[in-house]
């Protein structure tokens, strides 16, 4: 209860600082944030979202992301370390054609009227990915800046969706005894002083689940399975 108490807070107060301090609800976005849901859908929680981030680790891609389709808002999705490509694309393809919201959002960035998503799934270590997975390469970060660098001129939110959360400082990252996981070249986009005003969130590490930490660029929001509301400002 504590924890979920701690997780409520942390989140009300990215949503405040987020927006500005503003009630203005004509400039804000209600984001639904999902990750690693691995069988555990809850979509009910997600109802009056204006569009659902789902971060990757699905027990099965079709049922997992389905309950959150079915609410008729664009989902956009990223696969994390657990999928194999075949499997990911095949279902999502599938979806795609039986709820026109589902859209992959892997290596992909779509432009929106006062904000921008960019995606980045899979993962960097190869130990985690499981065979014709999605192990990040140089070019996959480097197309992922390249597409945050675009988007600069419009200065507007740029929603960062990554699977793994950034190295930190913090406890986002950090699995005990191991000590801090995080992906050091999405650090490096979130600390690049060429990028601003973006909003990371990521998922993987489930001991993080609900833990923000800030960067040069902007903030990143670990939403590890966990399935939460948040606002931001356009
Ligand atoms: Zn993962």
């Amino acid at each position: 209860m504590k924890k979920v108490l701690m997780l409520f807070i942390v989140l009300l107060g990215i949503a405040f600082i987020l927006s500005g301090c503003s009630d203005n609800a004509a400039n804000e976005i209600k984001i639904g944030i999902v990750s690693d849901i691995h069988g555990n859908p809850d979509a009910e929680k997600l109802k009056g979202a204006d569009f659902i981030l789902i971060a990757g680790d699905y027990a099965n891609v079709t049922l997992d992301i389905e309950p959150y389709a079915k609410l008729g808002i664009p989902v956009y999705v990223i696969p994390g370390n657990h999928e194999t490509k075949e499997d990911y694309y095949n279902e999502i393809e599938d979806m795609h054609e039986r709820y026109l919201p589902v859209i992959d959002i892997h290596g992909k960035a779509v432009d929106l009227p006062g904000f921008n998503i960019v995606g980045l799934g899979g993962y960097y270590d190869k130990d985690y990915i499981v065979e014709n997975g999605f192990l990040l390469n140089d070019s996959d970060y480097e197309n992922a800046r390249e597409m945050l660098f675009s988007f600069m001129s419009q200065d507007e939110p740029i929603i960062f969706l990554t699977h793994s959360p950034p190295f930190s400082d913090t406890k986002m990252d950090y699995v005990p005894n191991v000590g801090n996981v995080g992906d050091k070249k999405i650090a490096d986009l979130m600390n690049d002083n060429q990028l601003s005003n973006i909003i990371n969130v990521c998922g993987h590490i489930h001991e993080g689940k609900g833990i923000s930490a800030e960067y040069k660029s902007g903030y990143s929001i670990n939403s590890a399975t966990i399935t939460e509301l948040i606002t931001i400002k356009k």
